[in-house]
């Protein structure tokens, strides 16, 4: 079968990414792609992770490391759906970037044998965007749509019918001539992915049947993707190499595995071309990535918080300014990481640095920081970081904090500024 071709508008974070289903390979090109953020640490896919995630990105569950409850659901799900001779039910994938939806979506694909179609929300913006793509799926199908959360709600209002009865209703004409026609359409599954649940509408999210979502994944199962990635790129690695790598991956597959190509370029360069501990620590401190594995931005919203505002609330957009980043970046791609770790509090009144924040930066944290402040998490009172691969637990606080369940922090309530 030829390749299919599909366009990927108006992402900015993905200039281009090519998918494997099932052997039918699939190339997506980004029409409008500027790579604004390169830092190292992004868990957002940056220029270059494109090409190398397609040769590594696991091709079936069995490959798939961690998430293991959500994969043995995934499992029956799909078993289910085969003994029927029916495609699986609509899935929504939720979770920080660079944890596997995409993966997984690619997954559900290729162990239905189905074919792989991929957009993603703000590449829909008109009724017609959506409905061109839905006419021309087959049986089976898996459509995926990225960041489904900033998808247009006309579109939204298109894809209820069709997720639900298979139908698509189009209007034809305008004004009093206009009529409505409905289309039958195959049956097929619709994979969402969002970094934000809480903005997913509830109409929309009532029509997935199987809504899951993913966590950090512990250093153990970074160390396999790290391993297992090592082998697919021929890098020699010794145990305790991968483990440092792991370590400073905040939890996220995506920065393991780019962390293991700078890595091996250091290496590559300066080294013998073999990953030890010794290496690794030389080439992460090398590339600005701390024992945390926390780059420089990340110490500069830290330091805002514990001395330019000496401890007190600060608000989002005011944190945004400060560090000279958009407020939407600041809470999607660095806060989800600094909360999990529990260096950075959500309180109703703003965003705190925790005793662990001052600790890291050398700093002593103000007396009144000693007592547990509303809304915040038992970690950060203590200082303790909350460990990599934290139990549930915390990832459950990542995911609230991402827009739900958590109280009010809004710009109103900037009392920091
Ligand atoms: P997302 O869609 O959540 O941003 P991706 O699915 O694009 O994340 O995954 C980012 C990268 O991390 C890919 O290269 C993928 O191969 C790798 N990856 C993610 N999850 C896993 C996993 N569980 N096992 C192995 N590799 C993984």
């Amino acid at each position: 079968m030829s390749p299919r071709r599909e366009i990927l508008a108006g992402r900015d974070d993905r200039p281009e990414r090519s998918v494997d289903a099932g052997g039918e390979p699939i190339v997506i090109e980004a029409v409008s792609g500027a790579v604004e953020l390169a830092r190292v640490v992004d868990a957002g896919a940056l220029e270059g992770d494109a090409a190398l995630e397609a040769g590594i990105r696991p091709k079936r569950l069995a490959d798939f490391v961690g998430q293991h409850l959500l994969r043995e659901r995934l499992e029956i799900v799909l078993e289910a759906a085969r003994r029927r001779s029916q495609a699986v039910d609509h899935v929504l994938f939720a979770g920080p970037p660079g944890l596997g939806k995409t993966t997984l979506a690619g997954i559900v694909a290729a162990e239905m044998g189905a074919g792989f179609r991929i957009t993603s929300g703000p590449a829909l913006v008109r009724s017609g965007d959506v409905a061109a793509i839905l006419t021309d799926l087959q049986p089976g199908d898996v459509l995926f749509i990225d960041e489904i959360h900033r998808m247009g709600r006309v579109v939204e209002e298109v894809l209820y019918p069709a997720m639900e009865d298979f139908q698509l209703d189009i209007m034809l004409g305008r004004g009093p001539t206009a009529r409505s026609i409905r289309l039958d359409l195959p049956h097929f599954t619709l994979i969402g992915a969002t970094t934000r649940t809480g903005l997913v509408t509830g109409p929309l999210r009532d029509r997935f049947g199987f809504v899951a979502r993913l966590e950090l994944y512990s250093d153990a199962e970074l160390e396999q993707i790290v391993r297992r990635t090592g082998g697919l790129l021929d890098v020699e690695l010794t145990a305790d190499g991968a483990s440092e790598i792991a370590r400073r991956s905040r939890g996220t597959p995506r920065l393991a595995i780019r962390l293991l190509r700078r890595v091996r370029d250091f290496v590559e360069v300066r080294g013998k071309g073999v990953i030890t501990k010794e290496a690794a620590r030389e080439g992460l401190t090398l590339f600005g990535v701390d024992e945390l594995g926390l780059d420089a931005l990340d110490r500069k919203i830290l330091e805002t918080l514990c001395e330019r505002f000496a401890g007190r609330p600060v608000g989002l957009s005011t944190l945004a300014v400060s560090v000279g980043e958009e407020p939407e970046t600041v809470e999607d791609v660095y806060e989800p990481f600094l909360l999990q770790a529990g260096l950075v509090m959500r309180t109703p009144r703003g965003r705190i640095a925790s005793p662990g924040a001052y600790a890291h930066l050398g700093l002593e944290a103000p007396a009144h920081l000693g007592a547990v402040p509303d809304g915040s998490s038992e970690s950060a009172a203590t200082g303790r970081a909350a460990p990599r691969g934290a139990p549930r637990g915390a990832q459950e606080s990542l995911f609230a904090d991402n827009g739900e369940d958590v109280g009010p922090c809004t710009e109103e309530d900037e009392s920091g500024d």
